[in-house]
């Protein structure tokens, strides 16, 4: 070992000790070459002098990805591994990694002594977290702890930590809500996660007009603490304070001319909840279990059924209930229609879409309930027409399809939306939101934003209607 380097390193000793808890804060690079000078302990200094001579010698982090191809094995040959440390390397990460399945992201850093005797290897395989794989103090030899047993590498997860802030971001319509959001990386996931919330009362497609008004409280992430030999992952955050990403909204409002929202997260068990609105109606619809009163169910929701009219083999893409003609036929959920009109083999149908997710049809009627044309919105249980035999049908009935995420499902066996009033025991925590974050809502500033899309500002025309971008 380097007997020569004694004096002077157990003299640092205390110092390197004190400082250790410092350095996660820097930057990697200064890490080694900023060494504070002030107190030097004398019982460190006199505490074992391998010991001391190990911890006193500053380390050096390099820093690899792994690659196109990459492969941790040949990674760990590039910085200098012995054979047989690369093979207890390789079993060791095996424990904690799908070593196949290492991405080219995959960043790898290295501890180096000033000799370059390496002390550990991380790698990250993930943004959140990563593997440090301790080798040995003195690899030619067998390394013995105290207890005289020999110490191979020794692997430890270190996970990330985090720090959640709060920001608000509020902005006016002119073209769309993503832009009335702004348009930086962040800003889109703040906008989908903005149109999730109010997808079943906004259609942010179809009702954003020029002047409405966007407001959200929501949670960011930044990096905590770093540890000083953190290796990269693409290009996720390295440093303390940077970006993460963005958490949860809190709380967020549209104030427009034909749409209004408001919605509180609340949370209803740890780390699981739901967005009401002030008065604890679920932000989130849930659907009638049928939409008529009918006799009975003449065809039920088959992948193979012989048609009765054509005989042909073919799915039924939905239930039929046979009713006697006239029997008003209700919209299951709230939502939007996009057509009500003749549809084909369907006859007189009426297709509804309820948030991003659902769109029902109800098919073979008679005729429509007064007002019932594209584009109106409608509330649960409102009649919107009555049932008959139009199209492709051998009596009275009504078909009854509902799609999720544009597959047909079975109505009958459909898990509802999770949709119930908020529990009276919550109440005091949604007022506790909303005395919170009303104020942040209210007095934030909107700011009118560019459209990138034709780079300067549009007129405010409230009478436009927007299609959306
Ligand atoms: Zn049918």
């Amino acid at each position: 070992m380097k007997s020569n380097f004694r004096p002077l390193t157990t003299l640092l000793a205390g110092a390197i000790v004190l400082a250790l808890g410092c350095w996660a804060l820097w930057p990697s690079e200064q890490a080694y070459t900023a060494l504070p000078t002030s107190a030097t302990d004398e019982s460190a200094a006199n505490s074992d002098a391998a010991d001391a001579e190990l911890s006193a010698q500053p380390l050096e982090v390099e820093h690899l990805f792994l690659g196109q191809g990459g492969t941790l094995a040949a990674v760990s040959e590039r910085i200098g591994l012995s054979a047989d440390e690369r093979i207890q390397l390789l079993s060791i990460a095996d424990e904690h990694l799908d070593l196949r399945r290492l991405s080219p992201r995959t960043g790898i850093s290295v501890q180096r002594r000033p000799d370059g005797t390496a002390v550990s290897v991380a790698i990250r395989a993930e943004k959140e977290r990563f593997v440090r794989v301790s080798l040995p103090p003195s690899p030619t030899e067998a390394a013995e702890s105290e207890s005289g047993e020999s110490i191979g590498m020794q692997a430890e997860i270190v996970p990330l930590n985090y720090r959640t802030e709060i920001e608000t971001e509020g902005g006016i319509v002119t073209s769309s809500v993503a832009q009335a959001l702004g348009h930086l990386s962040q800003s889109q996931f703040l906008t989908q996660a903005y149109a999730d919330i109010f997808q079943w009362d906004v259609d942010l497609l179809v009702d954003p007009r020029p002047g409405d008004e966007v407001r959200v409280v929501y949670e960011t992430r930044t990096l905590g603490e770093v540890p000083h030999d953190l290796p990269r992952f693409g290009d996720a955050a390295v440093r303390s304070g940077e970006f993460v990403g963005i958490g949860r909204i809190l709380a967020a409002r549209y104030d427009g001319a034909v749409a209004d929202g408001v919605a509180y997260w609340v949370e209803e068990e740890p780390s699981a909840g739901n967005y009401f609105d002030d008065e604890g109606k679920p932000l989130r619809k849930s659907f009638l279990k049928s939409p008529l009163n009918y006799r009975r169910i003449s065809s039920r929701f088959s992948k193979a059924r012989r048609n009765p009219v054509t005989r042909k083999v073919v799915p039924h893409h939905g239930v039929d209930f046979a009713a006697s003609s006239g029997t008003p036929v209700t919209a299951t959920a709230d939502g939007r229609i996009i057509s009500a009109g003749w549809d084909g083999p369907l006859g007189k149908a009426v297709r509804l879409r309820h948030g991003g997710e659902y769109v029902t049809i109800y098919g073979h009627l008679r005729g429509f309930a007064r007002g019932i044309k594209s584009g109106v919105e409608v509330s649960q249980g409102q009649v919107i027409g009555y049932v008959g035999s139009t199209g492709r049908a051998t009596g009275p009935h009504l078909h009854y399809t509902v799609v999720k995420n544009g597959r047909a499902i079975d109505p009958l066996k459909m898990k509802n939306p999770t949709a119930k009033r908020l529990e009276e025991r919550l109440m005091p925590t949604l007022n506790a939101s909303r005395l919170r974050w009303d104020p942040l809502l209210t007095e934030l500033e909107l700011s009118t934003r560019v459209d990138v899309a034709d780079g300067k500002p549009t007129a405010v025309d409230p009478n436009a209607v927007l299609s959306g971008s």
